[in-house]
């Protein structure tokens, strides 16, 4: 599985590099950006799960750069974790204010960083949690990456594998098709609907037998349903 990749906004290199050994030994990709230019460029390169991002630092502040990205497109939907100094209330409120999820104040404990993290991403994108899923005799074991149809494996491709199990999620659901690219495509700028048609007709496929539990709902989009009499 995919390890969620982890921005860190941080002039400071020194708490830069703690954080980074940190992430990584707890199962991030963490990058680091030192500024708000080097950071619009790596998240140009890739969009990232998280941001990590410093209050203080040179050139545009961290709340100037919180706002900008809740603004794009590209941006709006990563979860920001802001790094305050002890006792800025008023930042903290500010940061919030500007569009981010949270914020830890510094000096902060690994723990406490690494649980912030974690519960924003679960609030965030539970796409990226390790959690087992059942719906009738379909289950989906995000942790080992699997698929199961009445126990036997399923043969089920990536992007398929991210559908599936926003779908089982929130089974029983309609999604439409922009829902689909915003939840499980995310950075979905150049992507154009019908993407998500074929994807829903190879997630079918790899399916079999189970493949009418996801359902299409006309004018409306698709549906994954325990109902459907397979
Ligand atoms: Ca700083």
């Amino acid at each position: 599985m995919k390890k969620p990749r982890v921005l860190i906004v941080e002039d400071e290199s020194s708490i830069a590099e703690l954080i980074a050994v940190n992430l990584r030994h707890n199962g991030f990709d963490p990058i680091w950006a030192e500024d708000g230019e080097a950071a619009q460029r790596e998240i140009e390169t890739l969009v990232p799960d998280l941001i990590l991002l410093d209050w203080m630092l040179p050139g545009q502040s961290g709340l100037v750069l919180a706002r900008q990205w809740r603004k794009e497109a590209r941006t709006k939907a990563i979860p920001i974790l802001m790094l305050t100094a002890r006792g800025d209330e008023p930042d903290k409120i500010a940061g919030l204010d500007a569009g981010a999820d949270d914020y830890i104040t510094k000096p902060f404990s690994t723990q406490e960083m690494l649980a912030r993290i974690r519960a924003v991403l679960r609030r965030r994108a539970p796409e990226t949690t390790t959690e087992r899923v059942e719906i009738g005799e379909l289950a989906l074991d995000a942790a080992t990456h699997r698929v199961t149809w009445q126990g036997t494996p399923l043969k089920v491709g990536p992007t398929e594998f991210k559908l599936l199990a926003h779908l089982m999620r929130h089974a029983e659901r309609v999604h439409s098709r922009a829902q689909l690219l915003d939840k499980v495509w995310g950075d979905h700028v150049y992507i154009e609907e019908r993407t998500v048609d074929v994807h829903v007709k190879r997630l079918r496929e790899s399916l079999g037998a189970a493949s009418s539990m996801i359902e299409t709902v006309r004018g409306a989009g698709y549906r994954l349903t325990a109902q459907a009499t397979v």
